[in-house]
C-alpha cells in the first residue's frame, strides 16, 4: 500500500479497481451521447430496441451489480497478495512498459478466449451464465459488461488478476492497464463505425469483428477477446466480415466466409 502521510491518499490497488469502473460510465457515456449518428451504426435504431432480449434498465442495474462484487472481490484479492508499495521504486522504463503492456493483453487475451469459447461449448454454462451477454444482438456501448456475475468474476476478475501477476506490472500501472482494457471493451460494444476510430485501424479485434460473434449465426465465431484474434485464427473460429451499407443509413458486418451448419 503506497498511503502517504498525508492519511487521505488511495492506494494503487484502490485506484485500479475503482478507476476502471469509472472509465467505463465516462466512456460508455459519451457514447450514449453520440447513439443518434445513423449513418455510422452498425444496426439501425429500430433493431436495438425490438432485438434485444433486455431493457437498458436491467442491463444497467446488471453492470452496476457486477462491478461491486468485482470490486469487493478484487479489494480482497489485494488485501491477502498485497505487498508493502513499490510506488517510490525505480521508475519504469518505457521497454519495460511495453512489455508488460503486451504480456497482460497476451495472457488475458488467451485466459478469455478458452473459457469464452468454453462457455459457448458447454450447454449448462452457456444457458445459466454466458447467454446473458448475448441477451444483446445490438451490442451498445454500456451494456459492454452486461454479464452474470459469474462470468464477470470468472473472465474478468481472474483474467485480469493472472495478466496482473503474469506480466509483473505494478499497481500502479495496472490502473492504466485497466482502464485500457475497459475502454478497449466499451468500444467492442459500441456499435458504431465512426470514421478515425483508432481501435478500428490498429485493432483486427474490434467493433465490427465482435458485433459478428453477437448475431445469430455468429456464435461459433470469433471468441477472441479482447484485443487480438490469434486465438481465433490458430484454431479455426476466425470469422472475418465485410462491411456493408444499409439501405437505411450506416452499416452492416456481414461474414466472409460460409457460415458452417451444424
Ligand atoms: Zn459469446
Ligand atoms: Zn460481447
Amino acid at each position: 500500500m503506497s498511503a502517504s502521510e498525508m492519511g487521505f491518499a488511495v492506494s494503487d490497488e484502490l485506484l485500479g479497481t475503482f478507476v476502471p469502473i469509472l472509465v467505463y460510465w465516462l466512456y460508455s457515456g459519451i457514447y450514449a451521447l453520440l447513439g443518434s449518428f445513423e449513418d455510422y451504426r452498425l444496426h439501425s435504431k429500430k433493431d436495438e430496441d425490438e432485438k434485444n432480449l433486455v431493457s437498458k434498465r436491467t442491463v444497467i442495474k446488471g453492470v452496476i451489480l457486477q462491478q461491486t462484487i468485482q470490486a469487493v472481490v478484487a479489494i480482497l484479492l489485494f488485501t491477502v497478495t498485497g505487498n508493502d508499495g513499490d510506488s517510490a521504486g525505480p521508475k519504469h522504463s518505457l521497454i519495460v512498459l511495453a512489455r508488460q503492456f503486451v504480456t497482460a493483453m497476451l495472457v488475458l487475451d488467451t485466459w478469455q478466449y478458452f473459457m469464452h469459447r468454453y462457455m459457448h461449448h458447454n450447454k449448462f454454462l452457456y444457458k445459466h451464465i454466458h447467454s446473458q451477454h448475448h441477451r444483446l444482438v445490438v451490442p451498445y456501448a454500456f451494456g459492454a459488461l452486461y454479464n452474470h456475475p459469474l462470468e464477470g468474476l470468472l473472465l474478468d476478475t481472474i483474467g485480469g488478476a493472472l495478466s496482473f501477476l503474469l506480466s509483473g506490472m505494478s499497481p500502479r500501472v495496472s490502473i492504466f492497464f485497466f482502464s485500457f482494457a475497459t475502454i478497449k471493451t466499451v468500444d467492442d460494444h459500441c456499435g458504431l463505425w465512426l470514421p478515425g476510430n483508432l481501435f478500428h485501424v490498429f485493432f483486427g479485434n474490434n467493433t465490427a469483428y465482435h458485433d459478428v460473434h453477437h448475431q445469430l449465426y455468429g456464435t461459433k465465431y470469433n471468441f477472441s477477446q479482447p484485443f487480438f484474434v490469434m486465438w481465433d485464427r490458430i484454431l479455426g473460429t476466425h470469422m472475418p466480415y465485410t462491411l456493408e451499407k444499409r439501405a437505411d443509413g450506416g452499416f452492416e458486418a456481414r461474414p466472409a466466409k460460409e457460415v458452417k451448419e451444424e
